[in-house]
């Protein structure tokens, strides 16, 4: 190092800059200082000698980029309703309501407003749970990985469960059913093969240290051709016979027949329950288009042992879940108006006309901003449901499709790449040489009209 040659400034003289004034003023002293070292540290790491007035301003942009918000509102226009990237399904106006309330006030959480006692928190839903799935009881954790670990935990630890080799799924996310049920300090005994598992292979399984059966809904995947799977009333009354309950990961699990809204069916939970699966577990976020939450729903006996398990305090929801939770469900006591409701609902069912109309009026703006170099088009687009739920069963949509007049691939990434830079990020899909901004899930056509001059 060279003593004699030009140094840094002192952290104490930077401090001291009027550039730094309205940087200390915004961010504090502490975090001031701790913005400064870290840019003379990485200056005396590159050998840089900028100067003072240039240290100031990067310490000021290294301050306003932290204190920046990380999770940033972008337009899903990816084409997949429930992107689990971009956080699953968007709640109903009741349930933000609802969420908002108990965040800002004090609510009757655990307090039961009748006898003035103690409450618990999972008699605000269980009502409506059981009045909508048909089951005896229920209960509620943080996510549906979370239920299946305790159901498992709770009903099955130390013994064995028997599932399907056709039924062993993995969920984006590390979600693997055989190291669920090792967490859950549960041996898995794999039955059947994978494109084929009969009756007599539950039979012959079941032994004395079978805790239960357990059917996993193969919500990502398809298994084709020459196959066959027990039907869940069969492998119930299988379970039955030999004293054991039969659980089931739906995964998705819909409330309703998703089918009387011309969607691809999805299993339902009363359905479940009527054929007599003991315990069904299911998503919050997915089809049900509430918070983040795994619900629990079965026999009485079943649900209070779970209950009591240790792991049940430790995945409990929140009050801000517990309240939009409660909002969504009840949102399903008049299941013709969840396409009003319901945004995921109304996502998936709306017109195809109406997204045609709105890609009509968004194709000129979107034209005009590009220039020559692209063209955009009314393209017909195919939307999924996402999170799992029927990857090959497309819903008709409709799309704006930009492209590059060179056809160039980079340049289409590129164009990806400045509308994720917009204020509010817009994200879409490229496919077939295009950008595809599908239109299912744009609600707020003029705020996302209005920030095209940032293009
Ligand atoms: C999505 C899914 C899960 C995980 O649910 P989370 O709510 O994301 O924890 C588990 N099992 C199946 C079958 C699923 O589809």
């Amino acid at each position: 190092m060279n003593l004699s040659g030009p140094r840094l400034p002192s952290l104490d003289a930077l401090l001291r800059l009027p550039e730094m004034a309205d940087a200390v003023a915004l961010h504090g002293h502490g975090a001031a200082v701790l913005a400064l070292r870290t840019v003379l540290d990485d200056c005396r790491a590159a050998a840089e000698l900028p100067s003072p007035v240039d240290l100031a301003a990067r310490a000021s942009a290294r301050l306003a980029d932290l204190a920046r918000p990380r999770l940033r509102r972008v337009f899903n226009l990816t084409g997949t309703v429930l992107h689990t990237n971009l956080g699953r399904a968007v709640l109903s106006d009741a349930a933000i309501a609802a969420a908002t309330m108990a965040m800002r006030d004090p609510c009757a959480l655990e307090f039961d407003l009748d006898s003035g006692g103690r409450g618990d928190r999972d008699s605000l839903v269980e009502g409506l749970l059981c009045e909508q799935t048909g089951a005896e009881a229920a209960t509620v954790v943080n996510n549906n990985a979370g239920a299946v670990l305790l159901v498992l935990a709770a009903l099955a630890a130390r013994r064995e469960v028997v599932v399907s080799r056709g039924e062993l799924v993995e969920i984006g996310g590390a979600f693997r059913v055989p190291d669920v049920m090792r967490a859950a300090n549960v041996k898995l005994v794999e039955v059947g093969t994978t494109n084929r598992t009969h009756s007599r292979d539950y039979e012959a399984t079941i032994g004395p240290r079978t805790a239960a059966l357990m059917k996993v809904h193969a919500s990502n995947y398809r298994i084709t051709g020459f196959t066959a799977d027990v039907p869940r009333a069969e492998a119930a009354r299988i379970a039955h016979d030999a004293g054991l309950p039969l659980i089931e990961d739906l995964g998705a699990g819909s409330l309703i027949d998703m089918t009387v809204f011309d969607l691809p069916p999805e299993p339902v939970v009363r359905d479940c329950i009527a054929a007599g699966v003991d315990v069904v577990t299911f998503s919050g976020d997915k089809l049900l288009g509430g918070p983040q939450a795994g619900l629990i729903v079965g026999r009485k006996d079943l649900i209070t042992k779970i209950r009591k398990h240790p792991l049940k305090r430790a995945l409990r929801v929140s009050k801000m879940t517990l309240a939009a939770l409660e909002a969504t469900l009840i949102a399903y006591r008049r299941p013709d108006l969840l396409p009003r409701d319901l945004p995921t609902l109304r996502h998936l069912t709306r017109p195809i006309a109406e997204l045609e109309a709105m890609a009509r009026r968004l194709v000129p703006l979107i034209g005009e901003r590009l220039g020559s170099a692209w063209t955009a088009s009314v393209a017909a687009s195919a939307a999924q449901v996402g999170s799992g739920s029927l990857p090959d069963a497309a819903i008709p949509s409709c799309a704006v499709a930009l492209r590059s007049v060179k056809n160039s691939g980079r340049a289409l990434a590129a164009l990806a790449a400045r509308l994720r830079a917009l204020p509010v990020p817009v994200i879409g899909r490229i496919h077939d040489n295009a950008l595809l901004l599908d239109l299912r899930c744009l609600d707020d056509e003029a705020g996302f009209a209005a920030q095209l001059e940032h293009l």
